[in-house]
């Protein structure tokens, strides 16, 4: 994920949540990818900042670095090297047709080089680790798919060179609505603070923006997506923060109103993420053991991502310096 916001309850839904199960089953590798987050202005000491917490948040939701390899990507050259190859092997159609660049492009005024050729720097992200899945969501689809194109054509001019790496679907799991706007996804970059439930909101800030989410001038406690996107999305949460069926909470605040829902889920929510803001706290107050854990994931990381390097250094003809 990149370090631009702070994480919200989404991420932690959509994806760490998932993270911290397949660290069980797959050798996987995290990174927080801070120079993706430069191809858009940043204020430079808040994506420092923004790094650690990312960091210090990943490990707080259960992120095990005995078990997985968790680092920074700027401090693995590997990535802007690989980059530079890659690009070389991309055509400017190729990234100018992607839907990604094409909606932030048409956004913003700044349309830096960087932003263009952001993909490449993902398939390097990829690529250097000959990862066999990735984990993506709708968004980063066809970005993967770059990936796949490119590494096949190199594979084309240098057989054995990458593994082709294949999305990671997730087993379908909750999407999370805004709090303010239900019909629309919550997000991290939301401009409108109280339509995101931060991981790090404190409890006081959680009841609040509970209590003022948007539901309907409906009485009753039902799911139904479609037609009552408020309430539902709040009964998801609940689902998320107390691992109860669906049916099981319809069934519990039957008869019972908005009011004492929102209560109860306030309280389930901030008794989810106390143990998680607990550690991130211990993690961000004394930086020293946060700082060790990215240092080695990046020496582990950079292990790996230089033996690709080198391999592709030597296939296209880069003259090594120990040789
Ligand atoms: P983003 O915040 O868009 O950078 O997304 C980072 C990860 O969080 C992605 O894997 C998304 O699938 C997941 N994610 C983002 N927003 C939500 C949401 N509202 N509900 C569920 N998952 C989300």
């Amino acid at each position: 994920m990149q370090p631009t916001h702070r994480l919200m309850i989404g991420n932690y839904v959509g994806a760490l949540r998932q993270w911290v199960q397949l660290q069980e089953e797959y050798d996987c590798l995290f990174a927080i990818v801070d120079l993706h987050a430069l191809t858009v202005p940043q204020d430079p000491a808040k994506l420092r900042q923004r790094t650690l917490e990312v960091a210090a948040l990943y490990l707080a939701a259960g992120i095990d670095p005995e078990k997985s390899i968790i680092f920074v990507q700027s401090h693995v050259p590997a990535h802007t090297q690989l980059t530079w190859v890659l690009s070389c092997f991309t055509y400017m159609g190729e990234c100018s047709r992607m839907t990604q660049f094409k909606e932030k492009s048409a956004k913003q005024k700044n349309i830096n080089v960087g932003l263009f050729t952001y993909p490449i720097l993902m398939a390097a992200d990829i690529l250097l680790y000959q990862a066999d899945l990735v984990p993506v969501g709708a968004d980063q689809k066809q970005h993967l798919e770059l990936t796949r194109n490119l590494a096949q054509r190199f594979n084309h001019y240098y057989p054995n060179t990458f593994t082709v790496p294949e999305p990671y679907i997730p087993p379908i799991g909750a999407k999370i609505m805004s709090l303010q706007n239900p019909q629309k996804k919550m997000s991290k970059s939301d401009p409108e603070e109280k339509a995101t439930l931060f991981l790090t909101d404190p409890p006081d800030v959680i009841r609040s923006k509970i209590r003022r989410a948007v539901t309907d001038s409906e009485r009753t406690i039902a799911y139904d997506p479609e037609k009552r996107p408020g309430i539902s999305n709040l009964i998801t949460l609940y689902h998320v923060a107390t691992g109860k069926p669906i049916e099981t909470i319809v069934a519990e605040f039957e008869g019972k109103g908005y009011k004492e829902f929102k209560e109860a889920l306030a309280e389930a929510l901030i008794e989810m993420l106390r143990p998680l803001q607990q550690r991130f706290h211990e993690l961000m107050a004394e930086k020293t053991e946060l700082k060790n854990i990215l240092r080695k994931g990046a020496e582990a990381a950079g292990q790996r991502a230089h033996r690709t390097l080198r391999k592709v250094y030597k296939k296209v003809g880069l003259l090594l310096p120990d040789t």
